[in-house]
């Protein structure tokens, strides 16, 4: 038998002494209990304000645990198929979107024929714009990061990819059928497999050519084969980046093709005699008569216009400053004539071989640069105007003669806040940009175009 047991027996009497001493103090303390509960009366509140602090936490328990696994255990990172077109066979999207790469440092400015180079011009294709003021391809993953709420990062992980795949598939179909449309769609080429596809970029000259009053874009291959003469249809890299060679083609964005699109059409306009364009000139230049000959090009020649000579006048107002027969260019910008007039610097740009018998100018920069930021900067060409005689009257000579009335609510309406010549207290200079697109490429709040040209 066991000892405890027999000990348990044993001690017996002693339990009950000490059982019968606990009743008398148990029934003691209820008795002085009772009396002191009476004589308080209030301890209730005090009582009950305790019972909330611990219902509270007893509450807010639940959530601890089940939080906390979550936490503390990786979630495993998310995997996906490409379905866009532009994504769906590329060897390293599929790596990245498996995670066997789980992130991909992406460089400030990423070499061509790279999975970077390629994933920019994903981000080209949504409209996001690579920063002028800062060119950096990080400052632009960043802003689209940003835009789509993902966490800020130097690195393109399947998180990324997978909203950049989404995106462009959305907009695939409906590009490829404006795209379509393009009267040269059969006859251009497709681009390297890290550019941009060949549909988005005949969607953006489609969307472009068809802002324009339908009298100016005559929607026929004959048209835009005479056209492409100068845009080289045979090397497609030219014709979605225009003339950059290399690497800096990465600047060229969407709205800036825009904006070429529109400035080169616009020459094309001139040089094929569809627009008239001598009242335009006669607002701001002296023009010689002898010069129109050199401009207009056959069409039926199918020549370049490259071959087209230039239209060489001087300003009818040049501004003048510290000798009275030079007049003033940009400090910047040597190869352009400062001239309030101009809505650009570009507009004001200086005869290629220098000045020929006291003419200073290639004028018909001024009328491509008007062109251009009639359709695209509708909103600053407007402002502009309500400050500038000279603007007002090419504003107006565009609208009635060549646009038919019709008017765009384009560009940067913050435009007059942007400084366009930081290292110069002139305040003209200030006023006026390089180029036309400028007017929105360089303020920093423009990461992204919406492909609207109304
Ligand atoms: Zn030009």
């Amino acid at each position: 038998m066991p000892s405890f047991l027999k000990s348990q027996k044993g001690l017996s009497p002693i339990i009950v002494i000490l059982i019968t001493i606990g009743i008398i103090a148990i029934a003691g303390g209820i008795y002085w209990w009772q009396k002191t509960a009476i004589k308080e009366s209030t301890p209730a509140p005090t009582f009950t304000t305790p019972t909330m602090p611990t219902s509270t936490p007893h509450t807010a328990t639940p959530i601890t645990p089940t939080s906390t696994p979550s936490t503390s255990t990786p979630t495993p990172p998310a995997t996906f198929q490409p379905k866009s077109k532009f994504l769906k066979d590329d060897a390293t999207a599929q790596k990245i979107a498996s995670v066997q790469i789980l992130s991909y440092q992406l460089a400030k400015s990423p070499s061509k024929n790279s999975f970077g180079f390629k994933f920019i011009s994903g981000l080209v294709q949504l409209g996001y714009i690579y920063p002028k003021s800062d060119p950096s391809a990080l400052q632009m993953l960043q802003n689209f990061e940003k835009d789509q709420n993902l966490p800020i990062s130097t690195v393109v992980n399947s998180k990324v990819l997978q909203k950049l795949d989404i995106l462009l598939e959305e907009q695939e179909s409906s590009e490829a059928q404006l795209a379509k449309t393009f009267p040269l769609y059969n006859d251009m080429a497709s681009l390297p497999a890290d550019y941009p596809t060949k549909n988005h970029a005949l969607y953006i000259y489609a969307t472009v050519f068809r802002s324009l009053p339908t009298q100016l874009a005559n929607w026929t291959f004959d048209n835009f084969k005479i056209f492409y003469n100068r845009h080289q249809i045979a090397d497609p890299i030219t014709y979605y980046f225009g003339y950059c060679p290399s690497l800096d083609c990465l600047s060229r964005d969407d709205f800036t093709l825009a904006a070429t699109l529109l400035h080169e059409y616009a020459h094309y306009l001139e040089a094929c005699k569809q627009v008239g364009t001598k009242g335009f000139y006669e607002i701001d230049w002296n023009v010689d008569n002898s010069d129109w000959a050199n401009l207009i090009i056959n069409p039926k020649r199918l020549g370049s216009l490259n071959a087209v000579g230039s239209l060489s006048a001087t300003p009818k107002d040049p501004i003048k400053r510290s000798s009275p027969v030079n007049p003033v260019l940009y400090p910047n910008n040597q190869g352009f004539l400062y001239h309030e007039g101009s809505i650009s610097q570009y507009a004001g740009a200086l005869l290629s071989g220098g000045a020929q018998e006291g003419k200073t100018n290639d004028i018909r920069e001024d009328f491509a640069e008007s062109f251009a930021a009639y359709v695209l900067e509708g909103q600053v060409f407007r402002g502009k105007a309500a400050n500038n005689t000279i603007i007002a009257q090419k504003y107006n000579w565009l609208k009635t003669n060549v646009f038919q009335g019709k008017e765009y609510q384009t560009g940067n309406a913050n435009y007059a806040t942007l400084d366009f010549a930081p290292s110069d207290n002139d305040q003209g200079f200030k006023s006026i940009p390089a180029k036309v697109e400028d007017y929105s490429l360089l303020d920093p709040s423009f990461v992204k175009w919406d492909f609207q040209i109304k």
